[in-house]
């Protein structure tokens, strides 16, 4: 089974791209929502098996794979089990929004330290949820970043009671707040999705790349591949589609179905290049 092809012309030129140079293409994606399915507890989403299983065969396909994340990159790398599935040993994952790094060739791990106003704000909302009589919201700390989760109150009006407060501590500390699916991200300014994939990219000198995301968190990262193509880079936009956020949809040049369908695209595109492999880009085995 072929994986669908983009109908956008931008989108479809970039496809095309990449059956003929594979080697030459970055494979970028998102985890939660993206790679794993949304869950109440943050600690349990798990990466869907077929979906690594397809990363680890696009890893002997492709230049480069890639996870960008806002999850610390150990989190990652334990939730998605990157450390133990076969043919990711070239794999790279990017944690919170690019200032962590996982090389899956060395096990090594690049992990700055926590900036002091994090800690300060991470010590100060305790007290600011119990006077918003908010204290069953979960905190999650996120090294670089704190997320405060409002799924599990079930009641959509408490995300909106927190908004205003939230952000003013956060800025009182001259930090940011990213809204995502039932969360309010706090984080230290200055680096994105966007950031962390044209950093790779130049890295690895990549001609094609695809970025496969789910929620505003990504649209940094969209917009980088908008500017990427006009740099000559061929961008495919992929939007792990949910009930939940439409925000990518439109600028997207394909629309799957969460996380089982990225998984789909992403082994139907591995079984592609590995048929496709003997004509166009080498030997098998490379
Ligand atoms: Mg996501």
């Amino acid at each position: 089974m072929s994986p669908t092809r983009p109908q956008s012309g931008v989108g479809g030129q970039a496809y095309e791209a990449i059956l003929v140079r594979p080697s030459e293409t970055l494979v970028a994606v998102d985890f939660d929502g993206t790679l794993a399915p949304i869950t109440d507890d943050p600690e349990q989403a798990y990466a869907d098996p077929v979906a690594v299983a397809a990363l680890g065969r696009l890893g002997a396909l492709v230049g480069q794979v890639v996870v960008i994340t806002g999850r610390p990159a150990r989190t990652a790398v334990r939730l998605g089990g990157f450390d133990r599935v076969q043919g990711l040993d070239r794999l790279v994952v990017l944690g919170q929004y690019g200032v962590e790094r996982w090389d899956a060739a060395t096990g090594e791990y690049v992990l700055p330290p926590e900036p002091e106003a994090i800690t300060t704000v991470r010590e100060e909302l305790p007290g600011l949820l119990a006077d918003l009589g908010l204290d069953r919201v979960r905190i999650e700390n996120k090294g670089r970043a704190i997320g405060v989760h409002t799924r599990e109150l079930r009641d959509p009006a408490a995300l909106r009671r927190l908004e205003g407060p939230i952000r003013d501590l956060a800025e009182r500390h001259g930090l940011h707040v990213e809204p995502g699916k039932s969360v309010l991200e706090i984080r230290a300014p200055g680096i994105d999705k966007g950031d962390a994939l044209r950093r790779i990219v130049v890295e690895v000198g990549a001609r094609q790349v695809v970025f496969a995301g789910d929620d505003l968190g990504d649209l940094p990262a969209f917009r980088a591949v908008e500017q990427l193509r006009t740099e000559g880079v061929d961008g495919l936009l992929i939007c792990s589609a949910s009930h939940e956020e439409d925000a990518l949809t439109e600028i997207s040049d394909l629309v799957l179905d969460g996380p089982a369908g990225v998984a789909e695209w992403l082994s139907a595109l591995a079984a592609r290049l590995e048929r496709d492999r003997p004509a166009s880009d080498g030997p098998a085995g490379n």
